[in-house]
C-alpha cells in the first residue's frame, strides 16, 4: 500500500470518529431497530478478491457506527461498562499505530518502561506493598485465573506439593472459601484451575451481599480465601480487615476481586470500604471499567512476583532472559498489545487527584439517582457505598416492564438482575461523562416508564 492511501485511511478513521463523538448526544443510547436491521448489511459472502480499503472503512461507519450501543456519552448505566477517557483513547490510537507486541522487554522497550511505570503508580494509589507485581491482562476474569494459579501453588507448596511438576492428580486437597456474592468469573476461574465446586466452602452474605466474617469456617493453612471489592448488584465491600485477620493467623492465601471496586481505594473518601485489602496477598481489578480506560484492559497485582511469575513462567529456546521487565511472565498470554499506554495515559492525564474525583463523582450521581426515584416512589434496595443503585417497583411484574421500557426509550440503558429470588434494576454509573443533568434524564425516562406501565395495567385490567 501506499503511503499516501495509508494516510488517507488513517486520517478517514479519525474523522469518521471525530463525527461519532461529535454526534453522540444525538444517537439512542441502544441502537434503533433499524441501525439493528441494517447489520444484515455485513452478510456478504468472503469477497475472492480484495477490495477497496477507504470503502471498507466507510462501509463500517456508515453501517457500524449506527448498531453499537452509545457509551461514550453519559447516558449509558448498563452492567459495569465505563466510558473511555478521551486522553487514553487518544492515546491507544498512537499505540495501535506502533503495533507493539508487550510480550518482553525486547520486543517493546517503551511497553515494557511503561507497564513498569503503571506498576509503581498503581501500587502507591491502591496502597498495595511497594514491590507488588503487575501484570496488564484483558480484563478481571484472566487476572483471577492468573492471580489463583499462583494461590493455588503457594498453597500446595505449603502441603509440600510442587504443582508445577506433579500437576493436579493426586495433588492434596485446597479448601476454597468464597461469599455467597462471588462474581461468577470467579467461579469460572477456579473451574479451569482444577477447582470444582466440592471443594468450595461458601460462607453466606449478609443483606447488601457482603461476606458474614462471623461465619468464616475454621481455616488452615490448606485454604485460599476469595473476597470482594465491589458486588455486582450492591457495589458493597467485604468486611476485608476481619478476614484477613483470621486469614494471616492461619497463613492462607487471600485474593481480592475488585474488578470496579478497588478504585475507592484511591479516593479519601471511600477508602474505608477498602481498609485491610492492602493485606491481601493478591488482587484483580480492571481499569475499563472505573478508571474509564478503553477495552481491554485488566490488572493482576500479586504480592510476591516470584510467586506469581513461577505460576506463569514458560521456556522456549528463542525467549531470552526472564528480566523484570519481561512480563509475558506476569500474564497468561505471551503476544499482547501494549496495554500499559492507554493506562499510562489515563493516570498521567488524570493524576492522584483526579482519579479520586472521578471515583467520588460516579458515587455522588449513584447518590443522586437513588435520591430522585426515591422521591419518585421508586424502591432502592441497596445501601448506596459505591456506583451502584439497585432499583425495585411495586411488584416484580411492575419492575421488569419497567426496565424494558427504560431499555426502549433510548434515554438511558441499564440491565435488570435478580436479587433475592426477585428482579431488580441495576443502574450503575461508571462513565467519566455522566453529568448531574444525565441523571435528571434518567431518572426522568424512570418516571415515564412507570406511568406507562401502570396506564398500560389499568388499561388491561380496566
Ligand atoms: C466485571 C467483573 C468481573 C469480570 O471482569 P471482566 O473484566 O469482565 O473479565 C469480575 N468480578 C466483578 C466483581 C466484576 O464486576
Amino acid at each position: 500500500m501506499e503511503l499516501a492511501l495509508e494516510k488517507e485511511l488513517l486520517q478517514r478513521a479519525a474523522a469518521h470518529a471525530i463525527e461519532y463523538v461529535s454526534t453522540r448526544s444525538e444517537r439512542p443510547v441502544w441502537p434503533s431497530a433499524k441501525a439493528i436491521q441494517d447489520l444484515d448489511r455485513f452478510e456478504e459472502p468472503l469477497p475472492e478478491g480484495g477490495t477497496c480499503s477507504v470503502e471498507t472503512l466507510d462501509l463500517l461507519h456508515r453501517y457500524g457506527s449506527p448498531g453499537t450501543v452509545c457509551q461514550a456519552d453519559g447516558r449509558y448505566f448498563g452492567f459495569v461498562n465505563g466510558g473511555a477517557l478521551p486522553a487514553a483513547l487518544a492515546a491507544r490510537w498512537l499505540a495501535d499505530v506502533w503495533d507493539q507486541n508487550a510480550a518482553l522487554e525486547v520486543m517493546s522497550p517503551v511497553a515494557a518502561r511503561l507497564e513498569e511505570v503503571c506498576e509503581r503508580w498503581i501500587t502507591d494509589l491502591f496502597h498495595l506493598p511497594s514491590d507488588t507485581a503487575l501484570g496488564l491482562v484483558a480484563g478481571t476474569s484472566t487476572s483471577l485465573i492468573c492471580a489463583l494459579a499462583a494461590a493455588r501453588d503457594e498453597t500446595h507448596r505449603k502441603l509440600g506439593w510442587d504443582t508445577r511438576e506433579r500437576g493436579l492428580f493426586g495433588a492434596p486437597a485446597i479448601r476454597v472459601i468464597i461469599g455467597a456474592g462471588a462474581h461468577g468469573s470467579v467461579h469460572k476461574a477456579l473451574a479451569v484451575l482444577g477447582f470444582g465446586r466440592q471443594s468450595f466452602e461458601v460462607v453466606p452474605a449478609d443483606e447488601q451481599g457482603r461476606m458474614r466474617a462471623d461465619l468464616l469456617p475454621k481455616l488452615d493453612s490448606s485454604c485460599i480465601v476469595i473476597v470482594q471489592a465491589g458486588n455486582v448488584n450492591t457495589g458493597s465491600f467485604d468486611p476485608f480487615s476481619l478476614i484477613v485477620d483470621r486469614a494471616q493467623e492461619a497463613d492462607v492465601w487471600v485474593h481480592v476481586d475488585g474488578a470496579f471496586g478497588l478504585w475507592a481505594s484511591a479516593s479519601e473518601n471511600l477508602r474505608t470500604l477498602c481498609s485491610g485489602v492492602e493485606r491481601a496477598d493478591s488482587w484483580s481489578t480492571d481499569a475499563h471499567k472505573t478508571l474509564n480506560v478503553p477495552y481491554d484492559c485488566g490488572l493482576v497485582l500479586c504480592r510476591n512476583r516470584e510467586t506469581l511469575g513461577r505460576a506463569l513462567s514458560t521456556a522456549g529456546s528463542y525467549l531470552s532472559s526472564a528480566g523484570r521487565r519481561d512480563r509475558m511472565f506476569h500474564t497468561l498470554d505471551m503476544s499482547r498489545r501494549a496495554r500499559a499506554v492507554d493506562l499510562w495515559a489515563a493516570l498521567r492525564s488524570l493524576g492522584r487527584e483526579g482519579v479520586a474525583r472521578l471515583v467520588d463523582h460516579l458515587h455522588a450521581r449513584a447518590e443522586q439517582m437513588a435520591r430522585l426515584l426515591e422521591a419518585s416512589g421508586f424502591q432502592i434496595l441497596n445501601e448506596i457505598v459505591f456506583n451502584q443503585c439497585l432499583i425495585a417497583c411495586e411488584t416484580p411484574s411492575e419492575t421488569e416492564h419497567v426496565l424494558s421500557l427504560v431499555q426502549a426509550s433510548g434515554k438511558c440503558w441499564c440491565s435488570g438482575s435478580r436479587w433475592r429470588g426477585e428482579p431488580a434494576i441495576r443502574f450503575s454509573v461508571c462513565g467519566w461523562n455522566t453529568t448531574a443533568v444525565d441523571i435528571e434524564r434518567a431518572a426522568d425516562a424512570f418516571r415515564h416508564a412507570l406511568t406507562d406501565a401502570r396506564s398500560a395495567r389499568s388499561t388491561l385490567t380496566g
